[in-house]
């Protein structure tokens, strides 16, 4: 053990550099919201002022994580109730902005991201705080939703009203959802004067600025192994999301059943195990994330660009990593025996 003295010595050390330099300190916040656990870091100058917008973003993500959860009551099951019931819904500018942006990110993903399958998500046991622990449904249960074919085409919007025209239309914004919540809270914080921030949300993130003279960098999660599997240093306002088969998932009789469910089948998307995507718009990258998972190795380029998404990586089962160029000039792999695609994403 160091003696008492050298540690005194060394803090008075450390102060004065720190003192004479006088690095903004990093204001970090936590909040367990959105289903996960989202941090918040801010470097400003002005504490006080700091304090005060993280004060106001987490105030921002609880209404939002209340607005539209899938299976506490909320406005959104609400909603849901109202269209099973054929009602036109009456909605205020917010609900509008987000069903809105929704929409138009289904119809570019070919309703692969299709937020209305609340039902079939429902049945395969994901809309519950735990891991479920039943069997999956059977093929059955499965074809009878599947015929029902929900979808954002369905909706009409008006900016002061919902409706759908097919009543087996059930939100759930979980691939979403947490994406738009990142936009919100970036946009407050750059109200509030903060150049330099990152909100991340269990992995998923929008950073703005930069980490002083360094740029924010960010580990994107290994799929079946502890640890990271790339780096992406951020550039200026960007967003990191990734959607993976290891996020919720249960397992019967010897087989993994995960939360990401491919709206054609039914069943949950087996042609990739991860997906990252860079992209400006955090409500877009989340929805794009899940999209491209769905579209799996070989639709993946053409949704990617339909989605106006150019730094897309896809990893595959056998640990194959799929890249756009724009992607591959951007991330950093931190596993050695990687075997890496890159592959235009004009079609
Ligand atoms: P995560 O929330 O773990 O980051 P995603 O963004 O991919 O993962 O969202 C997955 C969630 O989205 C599921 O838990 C479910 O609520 C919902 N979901 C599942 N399949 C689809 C789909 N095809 N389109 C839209 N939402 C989906
Ligand atoms: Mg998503």
């Amino acid at each position: 053990m160091k003696p008492l003295w050298l540690s005194l010595l060394l803090i008075t050390t450390l102060g004065i550099t720190a003192c004479s330099e006088a690095p903004p300190q990093v204001h970090k916040a936590k909040l367990f919201t959105l289903g996960t656990l989202v941090d918040i870091s801010v470097l400003h100058q002005d504490e006080a002022a700091t304090q005060q917008a993280v004060a106001i973003v987490e105030s921002e993500l609880a209404i939002i994580n209340r607005q539209w959860h899938a299976w506490r009551d909320s406005p959104l099951t609400t909603i849901n109730k109202q269209l099973a019931q054929g009602e036109t819904v009456t909605i205020d500018a917010a609900t509008y902005r987000f069903i809105k942006q929704a929409q138009t990110l289904a119809a570019d993903s070919n309703q692969l991201f299709n937020p209305t399958i609340g039902s079939l998500v429902e049945r395969w046991g994901f809309h519950s705080d735990d891991r479920p622990n039943s069997a999956p449904p059977t093929k059955e249960n499965i074809d009878e939703l599947l015929k029902q074919a929900p979808s954002m085409a369905n909706i009409t919007l008006t900016e002061t009203t919902l409706s759908s025209n097919n009543p087996t239309v059930q939100f759930d914004f979980g691939a979403f959802g947490k994406g738009y919540a990142i936009d919100r809270a970036i946009e407050q914080l750059k109200q509030a004067g903060i150049e330099n921030a990152i909100v991340n949300a269990g992995g998923d993130l929008r950073a703005i600025g930069s980490k002083g003279k360094q740029p924010w960098r960010i580990g994107v999660r290994h799929p079946t192994s502890a640890g990271v599997i790339a780096a992406i240093e951020t550039d200026g306002d960007e967003s990191v999301f990734t959607s993976g088969n290891y996020e919720r998932f249960f397992d019967f009789e010897g087989k993994r059943y995960h939360h990401i469910i491919d709206p054609r089948s039914g069943y949950p998307a087996n042609n990739a195990i991860s997906v990252t995507v860079i992209h400006h718009n955090a409500a877009t990258a989340d929805a794009a994330a899940t999209a491209l998972f769905i579209a799996g190795v070989d639709e993946w380029p053409q949704i990617a660009q339909q989605m106006g998404i150019d730094k897309v990586m896809l990893i595959d089962e056998a640990l194959t990593i799929y890249m756009t160029p724009q992607m591959a000039q951007r991330i950093h792999i931190e596993i050695d025996d990687a075997q890496s695609k890159v592959i235009g994403n004009d079609g």
